[in-house]
C-alpha cells in the first residue's frame, strides 16, 4: 500500500491552494450575502484545468482523474466550501455526459463545460422525495421525434447559473422506467423555479427548474431509455459522494485551522485556552475527524483512478465526513466560546456550511442503507 501523494498531486495542491487564497476571499461576502456563485471564476478555473479535472482531453478536459478532483476541491473547499459545492455537482454533468454521452453529445456539450460557459445540472430530485428516486413524478412522453417532459425538480446545485441540465425524467413503470435527458434552458416549456435561500454553502446556487410539455429533441436522450436510474445512482456514488466528502474535507481543514489560531491566542489565566486540557480535547478530536475524512475520501479517489467499484467506501466517506465536519464546526464553536457565535468569526458559517452537505447527495439515512448492506454482505 502506498499511502503518498504523487509530485503531481502535491504540485496540484499547492497552486489550487495559491489560487483560492488568491482570488476567492474578495468575493465571499458577496457570495454569503446574495447566495450567488461568483460566475466570473469560471474563465479563470477553466484555464487551470478545475472545470474539466475528470473530463477526457479530447473533449476539452484536463484528465486529471478521481484523486486530484478530490485534492482541488478540498483545497476550494478550506477557502469557501460553497465554490466546490457547485463544482462537485458540475463534475457529476461532466462525469455522465463522459461515460454514457454519444461522440456528437460529448463534442457539442463537454466543450461548453470545460471551457467556462456556464456550469454543469444533474437534476434528479423531485418535490416528491429525493431518496425515493424510482419513485419520481416528473415525466417523459415520447412524441414523434420529441420527448414530452413534465413536472419540476427541486434543490438542484447550479440550477440558475447553467445553460442546460441534465434531467432524469420517467419513460415507464419503477426503477427500470427512469431515462436521462440533456435539457437546453430556452427548450419550449422549461422554466427556472425559486432559488434557495439555504442556511449554509450560500455562494453555491440552489433551486428549481419546472417542465411544463417541454419539447426535448430525441437526440438529447442521454444513454438508453430505462437508464435514468443507474445514471442517476452511478453518477451519484462515482462523483457526487466523493465531491461531498471534498466539501466537508475542506470544512474540516478550515473548521481545525480556525480553531488553532484562536485556542493560541486567546488567553485565560494567564495563559493561551490551548494549555488547558478540555480545549486540547477538543483539538484531538478536530484533528481525528479531519485525518480519518482524509483516508476515506482519498481511498475513494484512487479506487475510482483504478477503476474499483466504490459503492459502499463512498457512501462510508460522504456521511463520515459531512456528520464530521458538523460536529468539529461545533466544537470549534465552543472552543470560541461568545465570539464562536458572532457573525465576524467564520465558524459559525463553517458550521451553517456542514449542516447543508448533509442531505445534498444523498442523507445519512440512505448511507446507512448502504453500508448495512454492505456489513451483512461482508460479514455473511
Ligand atoms: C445543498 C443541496 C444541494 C443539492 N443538489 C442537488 C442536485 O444538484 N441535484 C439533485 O437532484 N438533488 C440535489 N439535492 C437534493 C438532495 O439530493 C435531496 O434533498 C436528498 O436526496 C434528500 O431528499 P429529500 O430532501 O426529498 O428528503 P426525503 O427523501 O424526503 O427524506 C426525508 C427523511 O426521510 C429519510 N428517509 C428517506 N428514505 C428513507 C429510507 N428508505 N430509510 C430511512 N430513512 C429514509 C431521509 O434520510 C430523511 O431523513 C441537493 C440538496 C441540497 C441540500
Amino acid at each position: 500500500m502506498d499511502f503518498g501523494f504523487s509530485e503531481r498531486e502535491d504540485l496540484l495542491r499547492k497552486t489550487i491552494r495559491e489560487y483560492a487564497e488568491k482570488e476567492i476571499p474578495p468575493r465571499m461576502k458577496a457570495m454569503e450575502e446574495t447566495g450567488s456563485f461568483p460566475k466570473d471564476l469560471l474563465p479563470g478555473m477553466a484555464k487551470m484545468g478545475i472545470l474539466g479535472v475528470i473530463v477526457d482531453p479530447a473533449y476539452g478536459g484536463a484528465g486529471l482523474g478521481h484523486l486530484a478532483r478530490i485534492i482541488m476541491l478540498e483545497e476550494l473547499g478550506r477557502v469557501c466550501p460553497a465554490i466546490p459545492m457547485a463544482l462537485q455537482v458540475h463534475g457529476m454533468a461532466t462525469y455522465a455526459l463522459g461515460i454514457w454521452g454519444n461522440d456528437d453529445q460529448k463534442k457539442r456539450h463537454l466543450p461548453r463545460l470545460t471551457s467556462g460557459e456556464g456550469l454543469g445540472v444533474v437534476a434528479v430530485t423531485d418535490p416528491s422525495g429525493g431518496s425515493d428516486v424510482a419513485g419520481m413524478q416528473t415525466s417523459a412522453r415520447l412524441e414523434g421525434d420529441k420527448y414530452i417532459l413534465n413536472g419540476r425538480k427541486c434543490f438542484i446545485t447550479n440550477s440558475h447559473v447553467s445553460d442546460f441540465w441534465i434531467v432524469i425524467a420517467r419513460t415507464g413503470e419503477g426503477g427500470k422506467g427512469l431515462s436521462a435527458f440533456i435539457v437546453d434552458k430556452d427548450a419550449p416549456g422549461a422554466e427556472l423555479g425559486r432559488e434557495e435561500n439555504k442556511v449554509g454553502l450560500r455562494g453555491a446556487n440552489t433551486g428549481e427548474l419546472a417542465f411544463t410539455n417541454c419539447e426535448v429533441a430525441r437526440e438529447n436522450l442521454l444513454g438508453e431509455e430505462g437508464q435514468g436510474m443507474g445514471i442517476a445512482i452511478q453518477d451519484i456514488v462515482n462523483c457526487g459522494r466523493p465531491g461531498m466528502t471534498s466539501v466537508a474535507l475542506g470544512i474540516l481543514g478550515s473548521v481545525l485551522a480556525e480553531a488553532v489560531k484562536f485556542a493560541q491566542e486567546r488567553t485565560a489565566y494567564g495563559k493561551p485556552i490551548s494549555k488547558l486540557q478540555q480545549i486540547q480535547v477538543y483539538l484531538a478530536d478536530i484533528y481525528s475527524d479531519l485525518e480519518i475524512a482524509r483516508l476515506l475520501g482519498y481511498r475513494v479517489g484512487w479506487m475510482l483512478d483504478q477503476g474499483m467499484r466504490v459503492d459502499a467506501e463512498s457512501a462510508l466517506a460522504k456521511s463520515f465526513a459531512c456528520e464530521a465536519a458538523a460536529r468539529s464546526a461545533r466544537k470549534a464553536i465552543e472552543i470560541h466560546g461568545s465570539y464562536g457565535v458572532m457573525h465576524e468569526y467564520p465558524v459559525q458559517r463553517l458550521l451553517r456550511d456542514a449542516l447543508v452537505t448533509i442531505p445534498a447527495g444523498g442523507t445519512a439515512e440512505i448511507a446507512k442503507i448502504v453500508l448495512a448492506r454492505q456489513a451483512m454482505s461482508v460479514a455473511g
